[in-house]
């Protein structure tokens, strides 16, 4: 995807009021993020741990979703992200929420790797979590990632 200012992150936002935009933690290092091996951008803010966020290009431009991470129970061995298939030991995958758009009481949710780096897992750039040996070309699981993530987008914004 192509690098992202943090005045286009903060626009982006769908399920934010205007003062969280304005408040919410974007990376300062984002000239330095690997924008080539990225088709969504995804972060957990380092001084609230329960809060994750992504921006994704769309046709319809950029949209950014703020995702609360549910506590772990604790008797989660391994999980599976369901975006990018990727397994991670212990507490490696999240439950995610996303409000849908500013309403409180309505939310979906997504179990994703927590670290919300999942095109550079697929693409093997990280190597933290575990890989199914599969048929599937490098793009087409990236492809089919980008489906399911377009999925859930539509969730959050239906
Ligand atoms: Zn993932």
């Amino acid at each position: 995807m192509l690098p992202l200012t943090d005045r286009a992150v903060r626009a982006s936002f769908v399920n934010c009021t205007k003062g969280e935009t304005q408040r919410l933690a974007v990376p300062r290092d984002l000239a330095d993020q690997p924008w080539p091996d990225l088709d969504f951008y995804g972060w957990r803010d380092p001084s609230a741990r329960d809060r994750g966020y992504l921006v994704a290009p769309r046709d319809t431009g950029l949209v950014g979703v703020a995702l609360r991470v549910a506590a772990h129970t604790g008797h989660l061995r391994r999980g599976m992200c369901s975006l990018c298939l990727t397994t991670h030991p212990g507490d490696g995958v999240s439950l995610m929420t996303a409000r849908k758009s500013t309403r409180r009481d309505d939310s979906v949710g997504i179990y994703i790797c927590g670290d919300l780096a999942c095109p550079l897992h697929v693409r093997g750039k990280l190597t933290t979590g575990k890989r199914l040996k599969e048929s599937l070309t490098t793009d087409e699981q990236l492809a089919r990632m980008t489906s399911n993530l377009s999925a859930f987008l539509d969730r959050v914004t239906a």
